[in-house]
This record gives structure tokens, C-alpha cells and sequence, in this order.
């Protein structure tokens, strides 16, 4: 039982209106790891550069996540991103992107990455993505993750990527763009006959849906009186997601209802991540904070039918 994730590890500087923090640990892989970590065994693959040192490598540590996987290069840099986010806290503004040890990456999973159950592809370039996806031989689940620079830059090659896929995760402005579909419904069904067989659509502060082969569900977003930094949101969703349904997978099926379990579980650990900068949060975060919010979801989303009144009508 393990979750191996592919993607970027980093170090991100970040601007909110909440205030800045020049240089913090960040990358998709490190949001969704540390999300997937209360679930269960977490695997990361990634390249770093020296400048990646003991006291970021503890943060994994803390949480028992397995880097045994994370290339460190001697004498180059990490991967770097700088963001801003405006007083709406939905639209990350690119700042900077320095590629750096992160360019070159091609990785050779270790026969104990390839044997893992699930695997997430997190945003990195498609061919890469279906490269890594070769080698999950032991993959029961696999999912990906994208954003508007691949869409716009090798869509053809994202497609084709997503058809190798079970579960495609993508922001509601990416599956518009990625099919040219206002609606998301018919978009959904574009997207799953290419071979998924969900698609979770995040939409920011609203919570997120989730199309599948036999219905549609739709998780809101906790309404958090305070958002410090949205970033990292919709990997962290994701590792609360798989996390869960690596650890539920014991019939090697995904039913419905494990799916929307995980669903909520995603949107519960995403609400806890954006309560801080980076992962700062999710360092400190426990189990029973998540369990907490999980029942105030149940709670929040319940409603008893009734008998409808009709109003009489005159003949
Ligand atoms: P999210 O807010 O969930 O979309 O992801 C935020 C994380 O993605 C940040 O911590 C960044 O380090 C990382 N990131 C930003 N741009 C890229 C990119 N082009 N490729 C891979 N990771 C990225």
C-alpha cells in the first residue's frame, strides 16, 4: 500500500495580501505529499539542487514520506516559482519560473516507485508524464494533474497522456480550455471518452466536482473566514484524494462512494493547506483536526427530504 507522486519539489517565494514569504519550501510533489501522508505511505520522485539542504528534507521526514526517490544534484539549483495572488485568492500570477535541476528531468522510478498502487502525475510536461506512466507497472490507479501552459504548449501530446490515465485532475478554466466546451458536462464527457474513468473539476473557494462513469458529485469548499495563501491547493486536494483511496482499496475497485469519500477527504485537507503560506499548515496539521472537518462536511452537505406541498390548482 503506497502512493508514489511524480512532480516538482521546490522552493517558492510567495505574495498574498496576507502578507510574502521569499523563499519557502513548495513544489506539487511536497503539497500532494504531505496531503497523501495522513492516509497513507507516500512515496515522492523529484530532483532538487544542494541548495535543497537537512531542513527541508526533515519536513518529509516529519511525515514519514519516502524521498529515497528525490535526486539531489551537487552544484545546481531547485526548481524556483514565484506567485502572486490578488484579493480574489482564485488566479495565481506567475512571477518567475527558474527550471533549474528540474530541466533535465527524466526519472528512472526504483522498482519500489514502479510496484506502488496508485500513482499521481503531477504538472509536469505530458511526454514526461506518460514516460513515468510506463513505468507504473504495479499502478492499480493512476492520475494527473495539468495547468494552461501545457494545454496552450502540447495538447496533443496531454491528450494522448490523458487517455493512458484513470483519474484527471484539472481547475474548471483548464478542462474549458483543454476541450473548447463552455460546459462543463459535455466538456466532462469529452474529456472521459478518452479513457478516464473520473474527472474531478477543482473550482477554487467553491470546492470541487466530480464526474464518473455512473454519476456526478460535487464537494464544496470549507468557509474559511481567513485564506493566507491558496497555493498548493489543488495538490494537496489531490493527496487527500489518492491518499484515501490508496488506503480503501481493498477491493481494487473505485466505487462511488469510496470516490466521493475521497472527494471530501480532498476538499477537507485543501482547506486546512490554504489556512497558511506554503505547507505550513499541513506541517502541523493532525488527525483529528481532519476528522473534525470531515463530520462538519457531512454535516454541512445534509439535507431530510420532505413531502413537497403542492399548491392546489383551480380546475
Ligand atoms: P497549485 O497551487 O496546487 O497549482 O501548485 C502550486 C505549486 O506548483 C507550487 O508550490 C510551485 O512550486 C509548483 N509549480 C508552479 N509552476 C510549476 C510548473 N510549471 N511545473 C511544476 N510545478 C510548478
Amino acid at each position: 500500500m503506497a502512493v508514489t507522486v511524480v512532480g516538482s519539489v521546490a522552493f517558492d517565494a510567495l505574495e498574498t495580501p496576507f502578507g510574502r514569504r521569499d523563499r519557502i519550501l513548495g513544489g506539487a510533489a511536497t503539497h500532494f505529499a504531505l496531503g497523501a501522508s495522513f492516509f497513507t505511505d507516500v512515496r515522492v520522485v523529484g530532483v532538487v539542487g544542494d541548495d535543497f539542504g537537512a531542513e527541508e528534507f526533515a519536513v518529509f521526514q516529519s511525515r514519514g514520506i519516502n524521498v529515497d526517490d528525490v535526486e539531489r544534484i551537487a552544484g545546481e539549483k531547485s526548481f524556483f516559482w514565484a506567485g502572486r495572488y490578488d484579493n480574489d485568492m482564485q488566479v495565481a500570477h506567475t512571477l518567475d519560473t527558474q527550471l533549474n535541476v528540474f530541466a533535465g528531468f527524466d526519472p528512472v522510478l526504483s522498482s519500489r516507485a514502479r510496484g506502488s498502487r496508485v500513482t499521481f502525475l503531477a504538472n509536469i510536461q505530458p511526454d514526461l508524464q506518460r514516460r513515468v506512466r510506463e513505468q507504473c507497472t504495479g499502478a492499480v490507479v493512476t492520475g494527473l494533474d495539468s495547468m494552461n501552459y501545457w494545454i496552450e504548449s502540447a495538447r496533443d501530446s496531454l491528450l494522448e497522456t490523458i487517455g493512458c490515465v484513470d483519474v484527471v485532475s484539472l481547475n474548471d478554466t483548464e478542462v474549458r480550455m483543454l476541450t473548447g466546451q463552455p460546459n462543463l458536462a459535455r466538456a466532462a464527457r469529452q474529456i472521459c471518452a478518452l479513457g478516464p474513468r473520473v474527472l474531478v473539476v477543482k473550482q477554487g473557494s467553491y470546492g470541487a466536482c466530480m464526474f464518473t462513469q455512473s454519476g456526478f458529485f460535487f464537494v464544496p469548499g470549507y468557509p474559511l473566514e481567513t485564506v493566507v495563501d491558496p497555493t498548493g491547493a489543488g495538490d494537496s486536494f489531490a493527496g487527500g484524494f489518492f491518499g484515501y483511496l490508496d488506503a480503501h482499496l481493498d477491493e481494487r475497485e473505485l466505487t462511488d462512494e469510496m470516490l466521493r469519500r475521497a472527494a471530501v477527504y480532498g476538499s477537507v485537507i485543501a482547506s486546512f493547506a490554504i489556512e497558511a503560506f506554503g505547507s505550513e499548515r499541513l506541517q502541523r496539521l493532525t488527525l483529528p483536526e481532519i476528522e473534525g472537518r470531515f463530520s462538519e462536511f457531512k454535516q454541512m452537505t445534509h439535507f431530510e427530504a420532505q413531502p413537497l406541498l403542492v399548491r392546489a390548482t383551480e380546475d
